[in-house]
Protein backbone atom coordinates (compact mmCIF):
# COMPACT_ATOMS: atom_id res chain seq x y z
CA UNK A 1 0.00 0.00 0.00
CA UNK A 2 3.21 2.32 1.05
CA UNK A 3 4.72 1.65 -2.30
CA UNK A 4 1.61 2.23 -4.43
CA UNK A 5 0.71 5.84 -2.40
CA UNK A 6 4.37 6.80 -2.75
CA UNK A 7 3.99 5.80 -6.93
CA UNK A 8 0.63 7.51 -7.08
CA UNK A 9 2.15 10.45 -5.27
CA UNK A 10 5.25 10.76 -8.04
CA UNK A 11 3.08 9.80 -10.93
CA UNK A 12 0.30 12.95 -9.97
CA UNK A 13 3.23 15.56 -9.12
CA UNK A 14 4.54 14.60 -12.56
CA UNK A 15 1.19 15.62 -14.38
CA UNK A 16 0.44 18.28 -12.36
CA UNK A 17 3.81 19.78 -13.24
CA UNK A 18 3.61 18.43 -17.22
CA UNK A 19 0.33 20.22 -17.14
CA UNK A 20 1.36 23.41 -15.69
CA UNK A 21 4.45 24.21 -18.10
CA UNK A 22 2.40 22.83 -21.26
CA UNK A 23 -0.41 24.96 -19.92
CA UNK A 24 1.92 28.24 -19.76
CA UNK A 25 4.01 26.84 -23.04
CA UNK A 26 0.79 26.72 -25.04
CA UNK A 27 -0.14 30.25 -23.68
CA UNK A 28 2.84 31.47 -24.05
CA UNK A 29 3.46 30.53 -27.32
CA UNK A 30 -0.40 30.68 -28.71
CA UNK A 31 0.35 35.16 -27.69
CA UNK A 32 3.54 35.25 -29.42
CA UNK A 33 2.11 33.76 -33.04
CA UNK A 34 -1.21 35.53 -32.57
CA UNK A 35 0.99 38.89 -32.02
CA UNK A 36 3.36 37.88 -34.93
CA UNK A 37 0.39 37.78 -36.95
CA UNK A 38 -1.12 40.44 -36.03
CA UNK A 39 1.32 43.21 -36.06
CA UNK A 40 2.03 41.55 -39.85
CA UNK A 41 -1.41 41.93 -40.43
CA UNK A 42 -1.69 45.60 -39.04
CA UNK A 43 1.35 46.57 -40.85
CA UNK A 44 -0.18 45.59 -44.34
CA UNK A 45 -3.15 47.32 -43.43
CA UNK A 46 -1.24 50.66 -42.75
CA UNK A 47 0.99 50.27 -45.91
CA UNK A 48 -2.10 49.91 -47.89
CA UNK A 49 -4.15 52.60 -46.35
CA UNK A 50 -1.35 55.36 -46.28
CA UNK A 51 -0.07 54.63 -49.35
CA UNK A 52 -3.54 56.58 -51.57
CA UNK A 53 -1.99 56.33 -54.90
CA UNK A 54 -1.36 52.33 -54.90
CA UNK A 55 -4.65 51.99 -53.17
CA UNK A 56 -6.46 54.65 -55.07
CA UNK A 57 -5.23 53.22 -58.50
CA UNK A 58 -6.30 49.83 -56.96
CA UNK A 59 -9.43 50.71 -56.68
CA UNK A 60 -9.53 52.42 -59.98
CA UNK A 61 -8.01 49.69 -62.57
CA UNK A 62 -7.82 46.77 -60.75
CA UNK A 63 -10.49 43.94 -62.60
CA UNK A 64 -11.48 41.80 -59.68
CA UNK A 65 -9.78 38.46 -59.88
CA UNK A 66 -6.38 40.10 -61.20
CA UNK A 67 -4.33 42.38 -59.09
CA UNK A 68 -0.80 44.22 -60.35
CA UNK A 69 0.79 42.07 -57.69
CA UNK A 70 -0.23 38.89 -58.84
CA UNK A 71 1.25 36.08 -57.23
CA UNK A 72 3.35 33.54 -59.40
CA UNK A 73 1.31 30.40 -57.21
CA UNK A 74 -1.80 31.32 -58.09
CA UNK A 75 -4.93 31.05 -55.97
CA UNK A 76 -4.00 31.55 -52.51
CA UNK A 77 -6.26 28.68 -50.39
CA UNK A 78 -3.49 28.60 -47.80
CA UNK A 79 -1.28 31.20 -47.49
CA UNK A 80 1.11 32.30 -44.89
CA UNK A 81 1.22 35.54 -46.60
CA UNK A 82 -0.90 38.49 -45.93
CA UNK A 83 -3.02 39.31 -48.47
CA UNK A 84 -5.73 42.04 -49.06
CA UNK A 85 -9.33 42.36 -50.70
CA UNK A 86 -11.39 45.34 -51.14
CA UNK A 87 -14.89 45.28 -51.63
CA UNK A 88 -17.38 48.51 -52.72
CA UNK A 89 -21.09 49.04 -50.87
CA UNK A 90 -22.88 46.19 -52.92
CA UNK A 91 -19.87 43.73 -51.92
CA UNK A 92 -18.54 43.29 -54.99
CA UNK A 93 -14.66 42.73 -54.98
CA UNK A 94 -12.85 45.46 -56.41
CA UNK A 95 -8.91 44.51 -55.82
CA UNK A 96 -7.82 41.12 -54.63
CA UNK A 97 -4.31 41.46 -55.66
CA UNK A 98 -3.04 37.93 -54.62
CA UNK A 99 -5.92 36.57 -56.15
CA UNK A 100 -7.72 35.01 -53.01
CA UNK A 101 -9.87 32.19 -53.30
CA UNK A 102 -13.18 34.47 -52.05
CA UNK A 103 -15.54 32.26 -52.67
CA UNK A 104 -16.15 30.93 -49.16
CA UNK A 105 -14.75 33.88 -47.20
CA UNK A 106 -17.87 35.75 -45.06
CA UNK A 107 -17.16 39.35 -47.12
CA UNK A 108 -20.70 40.56 -46.39
CA UNK A 109 -20.62 39.62 -42.80
CA UNK A 110 -16.69 41.07 -42.35
CA UNK A 111 -18.36 44.42 -44.06
CA UNK A 112 -20.70 44.67 -41.68
CA UNK A 113 -18.60 43.87 -38.88
CA UNK A 114 -16.15 46.95 -39.60
CA UNK A 115 -19.30 49.14 -40.33
CA UNK A 116 -20.21 47.80 -36.57
CA UNK A 117 -16.71 48.51 -35.26
CA UNK A 118 -15.59 44.89 -35.01
CA UNK A 119 -12.25 45.07 -36.87
CA UNK A 120 -10.92 41.81 -36.41
CA UNK A 121 -12.64 37.99 -37.16
CA UNK A 122 -11.29 34.81 -37.45
CA UNK A 123 -13.22 33.02 -40.06
CA UNK A 124 -13.30 29.30 -41.33
CA UNK A 125 -13.37 29.40 -45.34
CA UNK A 126 -13.48 26.34 -47.13
CA UNK A 127 -11.74 23.93 -44.65
CA UNK A 128 -9.09 26.47 -43.77
CA UNK A 129 -8.87 29.61 -40.94
CA UNK A 130 -7.93 33.44 -41.73
CA UNK A 131 -7.75 36.30 -39.48
CA UNK A 132 -9.02 38.88 -41.24
CA UNK A 133 -8.49 42.78 -40.24
CA UNK A 134 -12.03 44.57 -41.77
CA UNK A 135 -12.28 48.44 -42.16
CA UNK A 136 -14.25 50.94 -43.88
CA UNK A 137 -12.38 53.10 -46.15
CA UNK A 138 -13.54 56.46 -47.48
CA UNK A 139 -12.24 57.88 -50.74
CA UNK A 140 -12.79 60.10 -53.30
CA UNK A 141 -14.35 57.34 -55.42
CA UNK A 142 -16.93 56.33 -52.53
CA UNK A 143 -16.84 54.26 -49.22
CA UNK A 144 -15.34 50.79 -49.55
CA UNK A 145 -14.17 48.15 -47.12
CA UNK A 146 -10.42 46.78 -46.94
CA UNK A 147 -10.60 43.32 -45.46
CA UNK A 148 -6.58 42.81 -44.78
CA UNK A 149 -6.21 38.58 -43.50
CA UNK A 150 -3.56 35.96 -42.81
CA UNK A 151 -4.05 32.00 -42.86
CA UNK A 152 -4.05 30.45 -39.33
CA UNK A 153 -3.48 27.19 -40.13
CA UNK A 154 0.16 27.24 -39.92
CA UNK A 155 -0.50 29.15 -36.53
CA UNK A 156 -3.16 26.30 -36.14
CA UNK A 157 -1.03 23.25 -37.02
CA UNK A 158 2.19 24.30 -34.36
CA UNK A 159 -0.43 24.60 -31.32
CA UNK A 160 -2.21 21.38 -32.09
CA UNK A 161 1.61 19.78 -32.29
CA UNK A 162 2.59 21.50 -29.28
CA UNK A 163 -0.73 19.99 -27.69
CA UNK A 164 0.06 16.27 -28.91
CA UNK A 165 3.75 16.99 -27.65
CA UNK A 166 2.78 18.10 -24.11
CA UNK A 167 -0.52 15.44 -24.51
CA UNK A 168 1.57 12.46 -25.25
CA UNK A 169 5.17 13.45 -23.94
CA UNK A 170 3.01 14.36 -20.51
CA UNK A 171 1.14 10.85 -20.48
CA UNK A 172 4.78 9.06 -21.34
CA UNK A 173 6.32 10.83 -18.70
CA UNK A 174 3.40 9.84 -16.20
CA UNK A 175 3.59 6.27 -16.92
CA UNK A 176 7.32 6.15 -16.34
CA UNK A 177 7.16 8.47 -13.56
CA UNK A 178 4.60 5.47 -11.79
CA UNK A 179 6.97 3.16 -12.59
CA UNK A 180 9.75 4.49 -11.44
CA UNK A 181 7.91 5.55 -8.94
CA UNK A 182 6.84 1.84 -7.63
CA UNK A 183 10.44 0.59 -8.38
CA UNK A 184 12.30 3.38 -6.35
CA UNK A 185 9.41 3.55 -3.53
CA UNK A 186 10.56 -0.45 -3.63
CA UNK A 187 13.96 0.40 -2.91
CA UNK A 188 13.39 3.29 -0.52
CA UNK A 189 10.95 0.76 1.06
CA UNK A 190 13.75 -1.98 1.74
CA UNK A 191 15.45 -0.32 4.69
CA UNK A 192 12.39 0.30 6.52
CA UNK A 193 11.14 -3.36 5.94
CA UNK A 194 14.24 -4.72 7.25
CA UNK A 195 14.54 -2.80 10.29
CA UNK A 196 11.12 -3.37 10.93
CA UNK A 197 11.76 -7.15 10.75
CA UNK A 198 15.44 -6.82 12.87
CA UNK A 199 12.97 -5.40 15.40
CA UNK A 200 10.32 -7.84 15.29
CA UNK A 201 13.19 -10.40 15.74
CA UNK A 202 14.42 -8.79 18.31
CA UNK A 203 11.37 -8.62 20.16
CA UNK A 204 10.55 -12.48 19.39
CA UNK A 205 14.10 -13.45 20.04
CA UNK A 206 13.96 -11.49 23.57
CA UNK A 207 10.73 -13.26 24.53
CA UNK A 208 11.90 -16.35 23.80
CA UNK A 209 15.13 -16.12 25.67
CA UNK A 210 12.96 -14.83 28.66
CA UNK A 211 10.95 -17.92 28.31
CA UNK A 212 13.23 -20.29 29.65
CA UNK A 213 14.44 -18.93 33.01
CA UNK A 214 11.14 -17.50 33.41
CA UNK A 215 9.57 -21.15 32.96
CA UNK A 216 12.63 -22.21 35.26
CA UNK A 217 11.99 -20.10 38.04
CA UNK A 218 8.24 -21.43 37.79
CA UNK A 219 8.79 -25.14 37.97
CA UNK A 220 11.41 -24.75 41.01
CA UNK A 221 8.77 -22.10 42.67
CA UNK A 222 6.12 -25.04 42.48
CA UNK A 223 8.16 -27.51 43.92
CA UNK A 224 8.98 -25.28 47.11
CA UNK A 225 4.99 -24.28 47.36
CA UNK A 226 4.37 -28.56 47.49
CA UNK A 227 6.63 -28.45 51.08
CA UNK A 228 5.96 -24.96 52.87
CA UNK A 229 7.45 -26.43 55.73
CA UNK A 230 11.09 -27.54 54.68
CA UNK A 231 13.84 -25.33 54.93
CA UNK A 232 15.80 -23.34 52.81
CA UNK A 233 18.83 -25.84 53.41
CA UNK A 234 16.63 -29.29 52.46
CA UNK A 235 15.64 -27.35 48.75
CA UNK A 236 18.80 -25.84 48.46
CA UNK A 237 19.12 -26.57 44.71
CA UNK A 238 15.60 -25.13 43.49
CA UNK A 239 16.62 -21.93 45.43
CA UNK A 240 19.81 -21.62 44.13
CA UNK A 241 18.18 -22.32 40.63
CA UNK A 242 15.70 -19.71 40.82
CA UNK A 243 18.57 -17.45 41.99
CA UNK A 244 20.84 -18.73 38.96
CA UNK A 245 18.08 -17.80 36.42
CA UNK A 246 16.83 -14.55 38.00
CA UNK A 247 20.49 -13.52 38.01
CA UNK A 248 20.29 -14.43 33.87
CA UNK A 249 17.31 -13.21 33.57
CA UNK A 250 19.33 -9.79 35.15
CA UNK A 251 21.37 -9.59 32.84
CA UNK A 252 19.58 -10.73 30.18
CA UNK A 253 17.37 -8.08 30.90
CA UNK A 254 19.86 -5.56 31.17
CA UNK A 255 21.35 -5.98 27.92
CA UNK A 256 18.06 -5.81 26.05
CA UNK A 257 17.71 -2.53 27.38
CA UNK A 258 21.06 -1.08 26.54
CA UNK A 259 20.62 -2.36 23.02
CA UNK A 260 16.86 -1.08 22.62
CA UNK A 261 18.16 2.35 24.57
CA UNK A 262 21.20 2.49 22.44
CA UNK A 263 18.35 2.04 19.15
CA UNK A 264 16.56 4.83 19.95
CA UNK A 265 19.92 6.78 20.57
CA UNK A 266 18.83 7.46 24.06
CA UNK A 267 22.25 6.37 25.50
CA UNK A 268 24.76 9.16 25.30
CA UNK A 269 28.32 8.28 24.60
CA UNK A 270 30.07 10.64 27.50
CA UNK A 271 34.19 10.76 26.17
CA UNK A 272 36.57 11.49 28.00
CA UNK A 273 40.06 11.87 28.39
CA UNK A 274 41.37 8.28 29.01
CA UNK A 275 43.83 5.63 29.04
CA UNK A 276 42.79 2.27 27.57
CA UNK A 277 45.79 0.82 28.46
CA UNK A 278 45.29 1.39 31.98
CA UNK A 279 41.80 0.40 31.66
CA UNK A 280 42.22 -2.59 29.98
CA UNK A 281 44.81 -3.40 32.51
CA UNK A 282 42.84 -3.53 35.75
CA UNK A 283 39.95 -5.06 33.62
CA UNK A 284 41.88 -7.80 33.31
CA UNK A 285 42.87 -7.67 37.10
CA UNK A 286 39.60 -7.84 38.27
CA UNK A 287 38.81 -10.81 36.15
CA UNK A 288 41.78 -12.86 37.06
CA UNK A 289 40.01 -14.70 39.75
CA UNK A 290 37.27 -16.12 37.60
CA UNK A 291 40.25 -17.36 34.74
CA UNK A 292 41.87 -18.93 38.27
CA UNK A 293 38.46 -20.63 38.92
CA UNK A 294 38.42 -22.05 35.45
CA UNK A 295 41.97 -23.44 35.28
CA UNK A 296 42.78 -20.47 32.70
CA UNK A 297 45.97 -18.26 32.23
CA UNK A 298 44.92 -15.55 31.68
CA UNK A 299 47.79 -12.47 31.16
CA UNK A 300 47.79 -8.87 29.44
CA UNK A 301 50.51 -6.48 27.89
CA UNK A 302 49.43 -2.92 27.31
CA UNK A 303 51.17 -0.24 26.68
CA UNK A 304 50.01 3.32 26.93
CA UNK A 305 47.38 4.54 24.49
CA UNK A 306 45.12 7.45 25.07
CA UNK A 307 41.40 7.35 23.37
CA UNK A 308 38.93 9.93 23.64
CA UNK A 309 35.88 7.25 25.43
CA UNK A 310 33.43 6.63 27.70
CA UNK A 311 35.17 4.91 30.34
CA UNK A 312 31.99 2.86 31.67
CA UNK A 313 31.33 1.98 28.00
CA UNK A 314 35.08 0.88 27.15
CA UNK A 315 35.63 -1.14 30.72
CA UNK A 316 31.93 -3.04 29.33
CA UNK A 317 33.54 -3.25 25.58
CA UNK A 318 36.74 -4.99 27.39
CA UNK A 319 34.73 -7.17 30.01
CA UNK A 320 32.91 -8.67 27.25
CA UNK A 321 35.29 -9.56 24.98
CA UNK A 322 37.56 -11.09 28.11
CA UNK A 323 34.83 -12.98 29.70
CA UNK A 324 33.86 -14.25 26.18
CA UNK A 325 37.12 -15.89 25.57
CA UNK A 326 37.17 -16.89 29.52
CA UNK A 327 33.93 -18.78 28.49
CA UNK A 328 34.47 -20.15 25.65
CA UNK A 329 38.21 -21.15 26.31
CA UNK A 330 38.21 -24.92 27.90
CA UNK A 331 40.46 -25.45 31.38
CA UNK A 332 44.04 -25.54 30.83
CA UNK A 333 43.65 -22.50 27.84
CA UNK A 334 45.43 -19.45 27.66
CA UNK A 335 43.99 -15.74 27.20
CA UNK A 336 46.22 -13.07 26.22
CA UNK A 337 45.29 -9.26 26.37
CA UNK A 338 47.14 -7.07 24.44
CA UNK A 339 46.89 -3.39 24.17
CA UNK A 340 49.20 -0.85 22.12
CA UNK A 341 48.82 2.03 19.77
CA UNK A 342 49.89 1.87 15.89
CA UNK A 343 49.70 4.75 14.61
CA UNK A 344 46.99 7.01 14.81
CA UNK A 345 45.18 3.88 16.47
CA UNK A 346 45.11 2.08 19.68
CA UNK A 347 44.59 -1.52 19.44
CA UNK A 348 43.27 -3.60 21.41
CA UNK A 349 43.37 -7.58 21.12
CA UNK A 350 41.82 -10.62 23.29
CA UNK A 351 43.35 -13.55 21.71
CA UNK A 352 42.31 -17.21 23.54
CA UNK A 353 43.44 -20.43 22.92
CA UNK A 354 39.60 -22.34 22.50
CA UNK A 355 38.03 -23.43 19.41
CA UNK A 356 38.01 -20.45 17.55
CA UNK A 357 34.97 -19.35 15.36
CA UNK A 358 34.21 -21.17 11.91
CA UNK A 359 34.40 -18.18 9.01
CA UNK A 360 30.74 -19.04 8.31
CA UNK A 361 29.90 -17.93 11.87
CA UNK A 362 32.76 -15.02 11.56
CA UNK A 363 30.14 -12.09 10.13
CA UNK A 364 26.73 -13.15 12.38
CA UNK A 365 28.60 -13.67 15.71
CA UNK A 366 28.08 -9.51 16.42
CA UNK A 367 24.09 -10.10 15.29
CA UNK A 368 21.80 -9.86 18.32
CA UNK A 369 21.00 -13.63 19.98
CA UNK A 370 23.09 -15.37 17.48
CA UNK A 371 24.95 -18.00 19.24
CA UNK A 372 27.28 -20.39 16.95
CA UNK A 373 26.29 -23.07 19.81
CA UNK A 374 23.17 -22.02 21.40
CA UNK A 375 23.46 -25.16 24.58
CA UNK A 376 27.14 -24.21 25.10
CA UNK A 377 26.44 -20.51 25.13
CA UNK A 378 23.32 -21.18 27.37
CA UNK A 379 25.42 -23.28 29.51
CA UNK A 380 28.53 -20.69 29.43
CA UNK A 381 25.90 -18.10 30.57
CA UNK A 382 25.67 -16.35 27.20
CA UNK A 383 22.64 -15.12 25.95
CA UNK A 384 23.72 -13.48 22.77
CA UNK A 385 24.06 -10.21 23.33
CA UNK A 386 27.42 -9.59 24.13
CA UNK A 387 29.08 -8.95 21.06
CA UNK A 388 26.20 -7.40 19.45
CA UNK A 389 26.47 -4.48 22.55
CA UNK A 390 30.15 -4.52 22.34
CA UNK A 391 29.92 -3.88 18.53
CA UNK A 392 27.59 -1.16 19.09
CA UNK A 393 29.71 0.75 21.95
CA UNK A 394 32.81 0.18 19.34
CA UNK A 395 30.75 1.94 16.69
CA UNK A 396 29.63 4.56 18.96
CA UNK A 397 33.60 5.20 19.22
CA UNK A 398 34.40 5.60 15.94
CA UNK A 399 36.02 2.55 15.91
CA UNK A 400 36.25 -1.07 14.23
CA UNK A 401 35.84 -4.46 15.68
CA UNK A 402 36.47 -7.68 13.77
CA UNK A 403 37.46 -11.14 14.71
CA UNK A 404 40.32 -13.36 12.96
CA UNK A 405 40.30 -17.07 14.18
CA UNK A 406 40.93 -20.17 12.59
CA UNK A 407 38.89 -23.17 13.98
CA UNK A 408 40.14 -25.34 16.17
CA UNK A 409 43.01 -23.08 17.25
CA UNK A 410 41.47 -20.05 19.09
CA UNK A 411 40.04 -16.78 17.89
CA UNK A 412 41.23 -12.90 18.66
CA UNK A 413 39.07 -10.12 18.70
CA UNK A 414 40.46 -6.93 17.36
CA UNK A 415 39.30 -3.27 18.78
CA UNK A 416 40.52 -0.06 16.77
CA UNK A 417 39.74 3.00 18.04
CA UNK A 418 41.16 6.55 16.68
CA UNK A 419 43.90 7.69 19.29
CA UNK A 420 44.02 10.58 20.95
CA UNK A 421 46.16 13.06 19.55
P1 LIG B 1 27.17 -14.92 24.32
O1 LIG B 1 26.49 -14.19 25.39
O2 LIG B 1 26.46 -16.13 23.86
O3 LIG B 1 28.61 -15.11 24.57
P2 LIG B 1 28.12 -13.06 22.36
O4 LIG B 1 27.36 -12.09 21.52
O5 LIG B 1 29.11 -12.51 23.30
O6 LIG B 1 27.03 -13.91 23.08
O7 LIG B 1 28.83 -14.07 21.42
C1 LIG B 1 28.13 -14.64 20.35
C2 LIG B 1 28.66 -16.00 19.99
O8 LIG B 1 29.98 -15.87 19.47
C3 LIG B 1 28.84 -16.90 21.19
O9 LIG B 1 27.65 -17.58 21.48
C4 LIG B 1 29.90 -17.84 20.74
O10 LIG B 1 29.36 -18.87 19.94
C5 LIG B 1 30.76 -16.98 19.83
N1 LIG B 1 31.97 -16.48 20.52
C6 LIG B 1 32.16 -15.29 21.12
N2 LIG B 1 33.39 -15.17 21.62
C7 LIG B 1 34.02 -16.32 21.34
C8 LIG B 1 35.34 -16.81 21.59
N3 LIG B 1 36.25 -16.08 22.22
N4 LIG B 1 35.64 -18.05 21.14
C9 LIG B 1 34.73 -18.79 20.49
N5 LIG B 1 33.46 -18.38 20.21
C10 LIG B 1 33.12 -17.16 20.64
Amino acid sequence: RARLTLAGFYAAVMAVTILAIGAVAYVVISHSLDDEINSAITATATGVLHDPGRFGSLLASAPPDHGRDGDESGTLGISSDVFFISTDQGGAVIANPRRIDVQHLPLAQLARNAAGGKAWSDVSAGGHRYRIYSTVVTSPQGLFYLHVGRSLDARDSQLRTLAMVFGFGGLAAVVFSAVGGLWLAGRALVPIRTALETQRRFVSDASHELRTPIAVVRANNELLLRHPESTIEANFDQVEAIAGETEHMTRLVEDLLTLARADEGRIAIAPERLDFGALVEEVTRDMGALAEVKGLDLASDCGAGEVNGDPQRLRQLAVILIDNALKYTPAGGRVRVSCRRSGRRVELRVTDTGPGIAPEHQKRIFDRFYRVDVSRARSAGGSGLGLAIAHWIVEAHHGRLLVESVPGKGATFVVRLPARE
